[in-house]
């Protein structure tokens, strides 16, 4: 029987990332029946890597509560629609800024378009969108009620991790993003805009369940919902993520 290369690669990526989104600390490949170019797995773990080493990508010196540059979202996205800082300007079909209502109790940030997002425009319109919404809809909110938005704006490339120094260039339109909504509090979906926004390299698992401070906004940890569409055993999770969610929600507001 000949060897399929291309599938043992994808088999390789799915357990990689299957590992990563469970939280382990490291990445375990064991009894791959085949040979693998070692090349394409040390990119992949170069890459598992590179993700983790986002340490130094936030600086502490600016806080949420900083007056924003900018006097509203509209404003904001017309200056930066353009961007190139960095180079996935160049392959993105369109920038995807963020999208909900500008005066939000509640952020939703992801990890970065993916195609049907990219050809839109619009974040979390895809699969993932759907069930984000559903996840709404369960602790009685709406898309209209929230802001989503993502780490970096344009689409990486086959759907790849962002590289650090992506999410490097791009955290500054989020921040100000943040800044100009000042909402209540986050909700981090998925481990990249985890750690990324928490600036830490704790994998996601043990990130859940508490409350995290992003400079004075209380913020929360809960799976991307597009693991959930992969791994259904997450959903319970995700249901008690959003309950803490939704109460700490209704205390600050008085509702
Ligand atoms: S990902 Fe962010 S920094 Fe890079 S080009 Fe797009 S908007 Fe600019």
């Amino acid at each position: 029987m000949k060897d399929h290369p291309v599938n043992i690669h994808d088999m390789v990526r799915r357990a990689i990332r299957a590992q990563v989104e469970l939280g382990l600390g490291e990445v375990i490949v064991t009894g791959t029946p085949v040979k693998l170019e070692e090349n394409d797995l040390v990119a992949q773990m170069s890459s598992v890597r590179k993700v983790s080493q986002t340490a130094d990508m936030f600086d502490p010196a600016v806080t949420v509560s900083t007056t924003p540059q900018y006097a509203s979202l509209e404003d904001h996205f017309n200056a930066m629609c353009d961007c190139q800082r960095c180079s996935l300007g160049q392959t993105r079909n369109k920038l995807v800024y963020g999208a909900g209502n500008p005066k939000a109790d509640v952020i939703f940030v992801g990890e970065g378009p993916g195609a049907d997002e990219d050809r839109i425009g619009e974040p979390f319109v895809g699969r993932a969108g759907q069930l984000l919404d559903r996840i709404l809809a369960a602790i009685q909110l709406s898309r209209e009620q929230v802001y989503i938005g993502n780490i970096i704006k344009c689409r990486p490339p086959n759907n790849r991790d962002p590289l650090p120094e992506e999410m490097e260039s791009c955290f500054p339109y989020l921040l100000e993003q943040i800044k100009i909504i000042k909402p209540k509090l986050i909700c981090c979906l998925g481990r990249v805009a985890a750690q990324a926004l928490l600036n830490t390299k704790t994998p996601l698992g043990k990130l859940r369940k508490q409350w995290h401070d992003f400079h004075g906004v209380q913020t929360l940890v809960t799976y991307h919902p597009a693991a959930l569409l992969r791994f259904a055993s997450y959903k319970r999770d995700t249901w008690e993520d959003m309950q803490m969610l939704k109460a700490r929600l209704d205390e600050l507001t008085g509702a």
